[in-house]
């Protein structure tokens, strides 16, 4: 039994990661006015991406979803700090040495970045890379004192240096690094929404690793539906959520993380201190964008409930959902009725 099983699992590993796509044709079941549903995911930006259209033409669902996948790869080309010729490691490569020229749309992002860590006072800060490598969360261990002091001396947003007028970024000390991650899925996200709606989809869902934005719905007078996971019980939703023409991003502490001494040490780091935030179980961010909403659930989360919600009533359209760290659902106090239902 075991050993099928692990050759199930081993197969569909194999599907995902040599790109075979999946092409799923959900016919309409109730009514012959829905337009069917095509679902398809890749593996792409190191996560699952899913898009979802309600469409009644099956060639131009087709060839809109390509350029969608496309247009997300495009993105991580441009933003990957894995990937050495990527527009933000040439920005890292020539730190406290030269200005480097990017798109307009990597320049888009480090200044939405930039907005989001002014406006948290740096609870959002994108030079978080080095203190974040000296985390292994795989091997569950806590960096050594001295060297999180050390790394530490490399963070500070204040220090990137990004001029419109001539779309360029520098980081203002050599030993700086950018590190998009918690926020460039939300923005490839919202690329790909762009790029289906140029093509004539008007009813879509897309989902980069839990950073999600939707359009339209899913079926006549049917929105689409979005479940917050709950923290601890990973098939259970806390919520769900039905947004239109929105995005939608949650991060947690149950994502990456490890429990040592019964303490409990994930991916959300207090750019300060280089330690794991506290205050959150989860936080689920609604906002006009995925950018924004993928920005600030980390920023939310670092902030804590009081903080997060006082951030949160200065952006316009923007809502959050907390799971506080004992386990309490709470809601922004602008929260708008209608979009949260009982999971
Ligand atoms: P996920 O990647 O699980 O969706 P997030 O969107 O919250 O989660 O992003 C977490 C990632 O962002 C981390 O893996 C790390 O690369 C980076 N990061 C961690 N803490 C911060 C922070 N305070 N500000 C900006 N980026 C952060
Ligand atoms: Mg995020």
């Amino acid at each position: 039994m075991g050993g099928i099983f692990r050759k199930l699992q081993s197969a569909i590993r194999n599907l995902l990661l040599t790109g075979i796509v999946l092409l799923v044709f959900i016919p309409p079941l109730l009514s012959a006015q829905n337009p069917p549903l095509f679902r398809q995911s890749r593996i792409l930006m190191g996560t699952s991406v899913e898009i979802s259209v309600s469409q009644a033409d099956s060639k131009t669902s087709e060839e809109a979803m390509e350029a969608a996948f496309q247009e997300v790869e495009r993105i991580n080309r441009l933003m990957s700090h894995y990937r050495p010729d990527s527009e933000v490691s040439q920005i890292t490569q020539h730190a406290g040495e030269k200005e480097v020229r990017v798109s307009p749309e990597t320049l888009e992002v480090i200044e939405r970045a930039l907005y989001f860590s002014r406006l948290s006072e740096g609870a959002f800060d994108i030079t978080i890379g080095p203190v974040f490598r000296l985390w292994n969360f795989r091997e569950g261990k806590i960096p050594d004192r001295e060297k999180l002091r050390d790394q530490l001396k490399r963070v500070d947003y204040r220090k990137i240096k990004a001029d419109r007028s001539r779309s360029t970024v520098y980081l203002d000390d050599p030993q700086m690094e950018l590190d998009l991650g918690a926020i460039a899925k939300g923005y490839a996200a919202d690329r790909a929404c762009g790029v289906l709606k140029k093509k004539g989809v008007a009813n879509f869902l897309v989902n980069a690793g839990g950073d999600i934005k939707v359009g339209g719905e899913k079926e006549k007078g049917v929105p689409w539906t979005i479940g917050v996971q709950h923290p601890r019980l990973p098939s259970d939703f806390i919520a769900k959520l039905q947004p239109k023409d929105a995005g939608v991003a949650t991060s947690g502490d149950y994502e990456k993380f490890f429990i040592k001494d019964g303490e409990r040490y994930h991916h959300i780091l207090i750019p300060s201190t280089g330690m794991p935030a506290r205050e959150c179980q989860s936080v689920t961010i609604l906002a006009p964008s995925a950018m924004d909403a993928d920005a600030l659930a980390t920023t939310v989360f670092v902030l804590g409930p009081k903080k997060g919600f006082a951030l949160v009533e200065k952006v316009p359209g923007v809502h959050a959902v907390i799971v506080d760290r004992r386990g309490s659902v709470l809601l922004s106090p602008n929260w708008s009725p209608g979009v949260l239902l009982p999971p």
